[in-house]
């Protein structure tokens, strides 16, 4: 069943390739979310109640309908945000499928209850367990530049630890988001348990502002730290997945032409529009020629064009604000010094939303290309001389999500990994480790707080309650009322006989703790 919660005022998804209308929709009102989360909570007992097992067969059901539904979902991707078809396929529905995979195969192992030793002696009668219990209704609030990908994941995820879900899309791409509620629908979803509320920011504010348990929020560093403000003040947790400015270090001994094409595809994947873009790109100075001269001359080989033509490599951005700020961006480092090598120009002749690849020289770190997210088809390629130098390039700067190194020497790329302040460093490897479901995404500094995919990603979708269970029912503890003047002696023992580092003292200690045992008078 689908929920579409509906008021004034109205959004629209459009094709950006075409600018063809594909749906209108009432944005979700402050009492729509109410009302959505409200149900969502009334839901989540029962959810939590059918049981793990049940959970994550439904996650098995919802995977193989996604794989059977795989050609529609993304053409309807390429359709909405404007990425080719194939990218669609490769970055956002097999991703999502893998992660699914995952949760079937873990979420048993990791959501269960598991026995904790205790490493004191004084606390040996006792047996400690932990316990993963859902958080209750987690609100989603997705960006659009993978519409699919990213609600699906966190929603599966928060789904089987068995809490409920109302997801607010971006207000750019609600026909993806209804397709993944219609799809959670048919594998076996049970009522109210995920909802989404189509709206824009107003919508995405009233959901940060409801009875949820949980904000999971992907978006720009400014939209979060509104959320992070509102969430405050009722000390709501959060888990931000935050914008990126990835640096991409080369260095002397890198194949060239590998790192090059990675570079392109890095900076260039859907339009640029990448958490995880190459949006700086540093290279030592003896081969910056080189790798210079291979950029533009592969660049040149790109096609641009509407994502559903199985030519294209590169389609349009999302929206002409998004292309204005893209090509302010390229102005102000001309303005500055900078030089266009390839591309740096519109392509009205294809429509309003194309913006030609872009490679950037002489460029500084001053420039907003360096410093702001571009969140565009433009690789900004500046020459370094040292590893240091590299390394501070690289941390220079406000964001934290992922970094890449490219070298033949992997230990040596391993080491300068070490040295880089963000949530993700590749060797050799741009941006697939979004795709790996085992690692953790998520950022440092700017870029974020907390973390998606994996264990990581499951343990943010749970509270963990610590359950002591006590052996000797019939024994007071030793540490209870009725000190008397013995008993602050007779700890002075317990702690020599526990941490002191001289034999002897310990071995005295040790039959001065038995009269702590024995301690009489405890209340
Ligand atoms: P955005 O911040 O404009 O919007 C994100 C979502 O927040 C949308 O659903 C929007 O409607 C909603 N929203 C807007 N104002 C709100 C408010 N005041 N309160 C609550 N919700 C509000 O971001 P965008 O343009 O949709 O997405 C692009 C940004 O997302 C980029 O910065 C990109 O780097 C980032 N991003 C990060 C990751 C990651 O995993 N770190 C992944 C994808 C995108």
């Amino acid at each position: 069943m689908v929920t579409v919660v509906m008021s004034s005022p109205k959004i629209s998804s459009v094709n950006p390739a075409t600018g063809d209308l594909l749906a209108s929709f009432r944005c979700a009102s402050e009492l729509d979310v109410q009302d959505a989360v409200g149900r969502a909570r009334r839901a989540q007992p029962d959810w939590h109640l059918l049981g793990l097992r049940r959970r994550i067969a439904l996650i098995r059901e919802f995977q193989k309908l996604l794989n059977e539904n795989k050609a529609h979902i993304a053409r309807l991707i390429s359709q909405e945000v404007g990425k080719p078809y194939a990218e669609a396929l490769s970055t956002e529905v097999l991703v999502v499928l893998d992660a699914a995979r995952f949760l079937v195969e873990n979420a048993f192992a990791l959501l269960g209850d598991k026995y904790l030793a205790h490493g004191s002696w004084m606390t040996k009668s006792k047996r400690g367990w932990i316990r993963r219990e859902p958080l209750g209704v987690i609100g989603i609030i997705s960006p659009w530049n993978y519409p699919f990908s990213t609600p699906a994941i966190e929603a599966l995820t928060a789904l089987v630890a068995g809490n409920s879900v109302v997801l607010k899309p971006s207000e750019f791409t609600s026909l993806c988001a209804l397709e993944l509620e219609s799809l959670l629908t048919r594998a076996g979803t049970a009522k109210d348990v995920l909802q989404v509320v189509l709206g824009d920011g107003a919508t995405g504010t009233a959901l940060v502002s409801s009875a949820i348990d949980k904000v999971v929020f992907t978006g720009s560093v400014q939209t979060g730290k509104q959320v992070a403000r509102r969430a405050a003040d009722r000390l709501l947790p959060t888990l931000l997945e935050l914008g990126g400015k990835d640096p991409m270090l080369v260095l002397a001994d890198a194949d060239v032409d590998v790192a090059s094409s990675g570079a392109l595809w890095g900076a260039f994947m859907n339009a640029g529009q990448t958490c995880l873009s190459v949006e700086r790109c540093y290279v030592h100075r003896k081969i910056y020629d080189r790798f210079v001269g291979l950029c533009a001359e592969k660049t040149r080989r790109l096609k641009i064009g509407n994502g559903l033509d199985s030519q294209t490599d590169i389609g349009p951005l999302i929206h002409e604000a998004q292309l204005r700020l893209v090509e302010s961006h390229v102005i102000d480092a001309q303005a500055r010094g900078a030089r266009v090598i390839v591309g740096g120009k519109r392509l009205p002749e294809l429509g309003a939303n194309f913006y030609s690849p872009t490679i950037l020289i002489d460029v500084s770190q001053q420039m907003r290309v360096m410093r702001e997210e571009t969140f565009g088809p433009v690789l900004p390629i500046m020459p370094f001389e040292s590893e240091e130098q590299a390394v501070q390039l690289a941390n220079d700067s406000e964001f934290g999500l992922a970094a890449s190194v490219w070298t033949r020497d992997r230990r040596r790329g391993e080491k300068i990994a070490a040295k880089i302040a963000a949530g993700s460093i590749m060797i050799n490897d741009v941006i697939s480790c979004y795709g790996i479901s085992e690692a953790p995404h998520g950022g440092v500094k700017a870029s974020g707080i907390g973390r998606t995919h994996g264990s990581f990603g499951l343990e943010e979708m749970v509270g963990i309650k610590y359950v002591d269970s006590d052996l000797l029912p019939s024994l007071k503890k030793l540490w209870w009322y009725g000190y008397g003047p013995e008993f602050a002696g007779y700890m002075e023992q317990l702690t020599d006989l526990m941490f002191s580092r001289r034999r002897l003292k310990r071995l005295r200690a040790a039959v001065g703790s038995v009269r702590l045992v024995r301690r009489k008078g405890r209340l």
